[in-house]
């Protein structure tokens, strides 16, 4: 999109968790019709003083509960049917472009910031065939160790199914991760000690 890159981290946010706190009596828009999207607008009303989702559908594919959250809270607006063309300001963002997908009529939204939530894709196209994941290609693992289906594979962050991505989880996942590397090739060196005759075995 026009200017997304210019105005990463000088408006535009992927984190309502990280960044939500900047924009303390702000006006903000959230992009996206998703859980993502209608869950972040709400904890965003904590901070922001309006929340304005725009979201290219006329209905949202959230759970109905998120939905309904979203709609009774006073502090957001919705503009549905639309999308998000570019955007614009000075050293910080100060407006969007939004299109009307019906219409096709554009409007300049004066807006402090910008959070995306349209989804994110995993750079997991390596590993298809190899290690099961889900049709998102986030990677399945068990959580208590970190490991794949795959036997001996571990994997950890940002790559695999999970609720929350934040650094902290993914550092948590990595040190669980770790640690069960170690344990499995421990377990394997065991195993082949024990596979192996005894050395007087040999020489009888
Ligand atoms: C704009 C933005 C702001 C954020 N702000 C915050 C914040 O304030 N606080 C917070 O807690 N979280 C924040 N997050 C989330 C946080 O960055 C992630 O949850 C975290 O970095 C995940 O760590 P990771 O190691 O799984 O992935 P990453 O940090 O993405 O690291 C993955 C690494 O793997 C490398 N890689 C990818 N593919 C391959 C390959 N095929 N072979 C080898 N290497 C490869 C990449 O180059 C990269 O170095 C933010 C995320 C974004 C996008």
């Amino acid at each position: 999109m026009e200017g997304e890159t210019a105005f990463k981290g000088k408006g535009i946010s992927y984190c309502a968790t990280c960044d939500g706190d900047f924009f303390t009596g702000k006006e903000v828009v959230v992009v996206g019709g998703g859980n993502s999207a209608l869950e972040e607008a709400v904890s965003l009303t904590k901070y922001a003083s309006k929340v304005t989702i725009v979201h290219q559908f006329d209905h949202f594919q959230a759970f109905p509960y998120a939905v309904e959250e979203a709609r009774a809270n006073e502090k957001i607006r919705f503009i549905m049917r639309s999308v998000i063309e570019g955007f614009h300001g000075g050293e910080n963002l100060e407006s969007v472009r939004i299109r009307n997908l019906d219409t096709d009529a554009v409007i300049e939204y004066p807006t402090d910031g910008v959070f995306i939530f349209i989804g994110y894709l995993p750079n997991t196209n390596f590993l298809e065939g190899q290690i099961a994941m889900n049709d998102k290609g986030e990677i399945l693992v068990d959580p208590a160790t970190m490991e794949t289906r795959t036997d001996g594979v571990f994997a950890a962050g940002d790559c695999i199914v999970k609720k929350y991505r934040q650094v902290t989880t993914a550092v948590g996942e990595g040190t669980v991760a770790a640690l069960s590397a170690a344990e499995y090739i421990r377990q394997q060196q065991t195993e082949r000690e024990r596979a192996l005759p005894a050395l007087e075995e040999v020489e009888q």
